[in-house]
C-alpha cells in the first residue's frame, strides 16, 4: 500500500469533506522551495506551507539548534521554571517588536496566541472592575479556529453550530481604498460606548481572506481612536510576522503601536509548533498584585519549549542575515516586475503586492466560493502542474519561502498565466 493509501484509514484533516476531497499527497522530502511526494514528483511550495517556512524545508541550521538543543534539554516545564533558550529568545524578541513590547506569553499555534490576548484584555478590564466584555474585528477576519479565535473572524466556514456559544464580536469595514472614512467611522461609534476590550486585526494583510491589502496610515487612525478610548489593539501578527511584508512586521510601517502582538507561523521557521503573545508592561502590571486572583490563569504543557525556542533563535538569525534580507527583497523586486506585466492580462481584475505576498483576482462569470469549483479547478490545475498553490475563491495568491529561486519563481508565474488563458 502506498502512504497516501495507508493515510486514508486513520487520519483526519483540516478543512476537509472526506467523502468529496481527494487523497491527500504524501510527501517523503523538502528541500529549500520544494517538496517531493511518495512518486518522486517534485511540488514548488508556492505558499511556503500554509505561510510558515521562509527559510526554506529541512533547514540546516534549524535542523543543527535542534538537535543541539534535543541532547542538551529537550523540555521542562515552564511553571516555576526557565531555561536559557525561552530567556534569550525573548530578549531578541523584544530588541525587534515595537517599542512598546515588554512582555511575552508562550504557547504553541496561531489560535491559542490570539485567545491568550483575548483572554487578557477582558480580564485586564475584569481586574480593574470595569465591565468591558466585547471585541471589535474586521469583517472577513481570520483569527483562528478555537472558540474565541473562531469568534473573533469574519471568515467562517462553518460557524452555525456554534454561534450561540461564543464571545461577543462586532465588525467593522476593512479600511481597502475607499472605505477608510466608513472603517474609521463605525469604530469611533463603537469605541466611545465602553463596551469594548479590544479591537483586533491582521496588519496590512488579511491572508485568510485572500491576501486582502490596506494602508498603514489609516490603520495608525484606528489605533488612535481605540488609544483615546481605552480599547486594546492587538495586532494578529501570526501570518504577517518575520519579514512577509519585506519589514520584520507588518507593525513596522505604523507609527502608532499596537498594546498586544500575536506570532506563531514563521516564529520558528516552520519547524516546531509555537506561539508568542506579546504585551506592554501596562497590560502586565494589571495583573501584578497581592491578590493571587488577579494573575492570568493559563498555560499551555508545552509553554515555552525549549526545543522550539532553539528553533526560533535559529530561525530569527536567518531572518537577521544579509542573504535572508537580499532574498526579500529579491522576492518583492521579481512580484513587481510579474505585477506590471500580468494586470493587463483581459482576465485580471486587480493585483496587489507587498513585500513577500502577491494577489492577483480573476475575473469570473459569478461569485466564487472559498473552496468552490472554479477554486478547485485552478487548484487542481497547479498541482498537476507541480506547484502548490491554494487559491482562495478567485484569488491566487504567493506567499514563497524566502529562499525560492528566480527560476522557481519564473514556473511559477508563468503557470499563473497559463491558467488564465485556460480557465
Ligand atoms: C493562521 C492564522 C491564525 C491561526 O493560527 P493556527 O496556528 O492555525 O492556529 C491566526 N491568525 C492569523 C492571521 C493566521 O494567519
Amino acid at each position: 500500500m502506498t502512504l497516501a493509501e495507508r493515510n486514508q484509514k486513520h487520519n483526519w484533516h483540516p478543512y476537509t469533506q472526506h467523502k468529496t476531497a481527494q487523497r491527500p499527497i504524501a510527501i517523503v522530502k523538502g528541500e529549500g522551495a520544494l517538496l517531493w511526494d511518495e512518486d518522486g514528483k517534485e511540488y514548488i511550495d508556492a505558499i511556503a506551507s500554509w505561510w510558515v517556512n521562509p527559510y526554506g524545508h529541512s533547514n540546516p541550521v534549524i535542523a543543527d539548534a535542534i538537535y543541539k538543543q534535543l541532547t542538551t534539554l529537550e523540555h521542562v516545564l515552564f511553571g516555576g521554571f526557565t531555561h536559557e533558550p525561552a530567556v534569550e529568545l525573548s530578549e531578541k524578541l523584544i530588541a525587534v517588536l515595537p517599542a512598546n513590547q515588554n512582555k511575552l506569553f508562550y504557547s504553541d499555534n496561531g489560535s491559542t496566541s490570539v485567545e491568550i490576548a483575548i483572554k487578557v484584555s477582558m480580564q485586564y478590564f475584569f481586574n480593574k472592575g470595569v465591565k468591558k466584555t466585547k471585541i471589535i474585528a474586521f469583517e472577513d477576519a481570520f483569527h483562528g479556529d478555537t472558540f474565541g479565535a473562531m469568534a473573533a473572524s469574519g471568515i467562517s466556514f462553518f460557524m452555525e453550530a456554534f454561534k450561540d456559544s461564543l464571545i461577543e464580536v462586532v465588525r467593522i469595514p476593512v479600511p481597502t481604498a475607499g472605505n477608510e472614512e466608513l472603517s474609521l467611522k463605525t469604530l469611533k461609534d463603537l469605541a466611545v460606548t465602553n463596551e469594548f476590550a479590544a479591537f483586533i486585526f491582521e496588519p496590512l494583510v488579511q491572508g485568510a481572506a485572500g491576501m486582502v491589502m490596506y494602508e498603514a496610515e489609516v490603520l495608525d487612525k484606528l489605533i488612535a481612536i481605540c488609544k483615546e478610548n481605552q480599547v486594546f489593539t492587538i495586532a494578529d501578527e501570526v501570518m504577517t510576522g518575520f519579514g512577509k511584508t519585506g519589514k520584520n512586521f507588518a507593525c513596522d510601517y505604523l507609527t502608532e503601536m499596537p498594546d498586544m502582538m500575536c506570532i506563531s507561523k514563521a516564529l520558528t521557521g516552520g519547524a516546531i509548533p509555537m506561539a508568542i503573545t506579546s504585551f506592554t508592561q501596562e497590560i502586565f502590571d494589571g495583573f501584578y498584585d497581592d491578590d493571587i486572583n488577579k494573575a492570568l490563569f493559563h498555560g499551555h504543557t508545552f509553554t515555552a519549549n525549549p526545543t522550539g525556542c532553539a528553533a526560533a533563535l535559529a530561525s530569527l538569525q536567518l531572518l537577521q542575515s544579509d542573504e535572508m534580507q537580499a532574498n526579500i527583497a529579491r522576492v518583492n523586486k521579481s512580484h513587481l516586475v510579474f505585477e506590471s506585466k500580468i494586470k493587463q492580462h483581459p482576465k485580471v481584475v486587480t493585483t496587489r503586492v507587498l513585500g513577500v505576498i502577491f494577489a492577483l483576482e480573476i475575473k469570473t462569470e459569478n461569485a466564487e466560493s472559498y473552496y468552490g469549483t472554479f477554486r478547485n479547478k485552478l487548484y487542481n490545475f497547479f498541482i498537476e502542474n507541480g506547484v502548490i498553490l491554494r487559491p482562495v475563491g478567485n484569488i491566487v495568491y504567493i506567499l514563497p519561502p524566502y529562499v525560492m529561486t528566480d527560476t522557481q519563481l519564473t514556473k511559477t508565474y508563468n503557470l499563473i498565466e497559463r491558467a488564465l488563458n485556460t480557465f
